[in-house]
């Protein structure tokens, strides 16, 4: 059996995937602000790094696998944007690169990210504040979310869950992660039926955004649903699976850009290994 740290332990899809792990007798080190074996605020980096050693120290130095799920969701407020990039950014990547060496001590580890639908689904999100946060710039990151006054929350939560799922793609086919033998993958929800979309579904305005939202399937997610999906992403279902962003969303982003993936990668990108095809090209001929 193995160990497992999971974020967000305490509510949501983050209970959901806690539970499962724990019935199927792993043992699992919850982190969370409440109600988890490591209490810790991951908005602040006092709070992260006492997260990030409390696990280390509670598992000894080594990590089956980890799921990244704490996060906060684009609710109003002026404070919001900070916490938001902090808790849903640094929250994950700080803590998912301490834990590196104990996942690769493990030999076959996977980790899991929550990453959104929102990636792809809100419009017109400013590349500024993805940079920001991919260069370890978190005020800069909010500075610019800030100039779209009341709407500043729904483009740090949009651009902090792009920033991640693109930090999530970028290590997953490194020496550090592939080549350490850990699976790197994100996991993009739509509107999930957690205390998370209730907090959201009691403000009127954001109800109507919400309820009018194009959801092919219908409805919203059930939190044990995607927490058999994170289950699966742990398993040995997993072993090939590297960089993956799935969204599991009701068909909301294959509803808005049914055209826009899979797309051929650009030439200019495949750079020694066009090199390489050309140079067998002309020693066979
Ligand atoms: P939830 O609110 O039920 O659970 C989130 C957990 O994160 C809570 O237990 C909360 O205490 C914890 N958390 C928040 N801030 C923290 C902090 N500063 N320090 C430590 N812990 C903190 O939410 P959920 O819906 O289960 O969300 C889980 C993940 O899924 C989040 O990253 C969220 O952004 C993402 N997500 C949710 C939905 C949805 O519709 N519910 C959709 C897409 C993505």
């Amino acid at each position: 059996m193995g160990n497992y740290a999971v974020t967000g332990s305490a509510s949501g899809m983050g209970a959901a995937v806690a539970q499962r792990l724990r019935a199927a007798g792993h043992t699992v080190i919850g982190v969370d602000r409440q109600a988890a074996e490591v209490v810790a605020d991951l908005s602040t980096p006092q709070g992260r790094r006492a997260a990030i050693d409390e696990v280390l120290t509670a598992v000894d130095g080594r990590l089956d696998g980890a799921v990244l799920a704490a996060g906060l969701g684009p609710s109003p407020g002026r404070d919001r944007p900070h916490l938001i990039t902090q808790v849903n950014y640094f929250g994950v990547v700080e803590l998912a690169t301490a834990w590196r060496p104990a996942l690769a001590a493990a030999g076959n580890a996977k980790v899991v990210v929550f990453s959104s639908n929102s990636t792809t689904t809100v419009p017109a999100v400013p590349g500024r504040p993805v940079r920001a946060l991919l260069a370890g710039d978190g005020d800069r990151a909010v500075r610019a979310v800030r100039l779209f006054g009341k709407q500043a929350p729904i483009f740090a939560y949009a651009a902090s869950k792009i920033a991640v799922s693109r930090w999530v793609r970028r290590a997953a086919v490194t020496r550090d992660w592939a080549g350490a033998g850990i699976r790197l993958n994100a996991i993009a929800p739509g509107a999930i039926r957690t205390p998370l979309l209730e907090r959201q579904l009691a403000t009127p305005a954001e109800a109507k955004a919400i309820h009018a939202f194009p959801v092919p399937i219908g409805g919203f997610g059930d939190p044990g649903q995607l927490a058999d999906w994170v289950v699966f992403m742990l398993g040995p279902a997993a072993d090939f699976l590297c960089g993956s962003v799935i969204f599991v969303d009701g068909g909301s982003d294959a509803y808005f850009r049914p055209d826009d993936w899979p797309r051929p990668v650009p030439a200019r990108r495949l750079g020694g290994y066009l090199a390489r095809m050309r140079a067998f090209g002309r020693s066979r001929s």
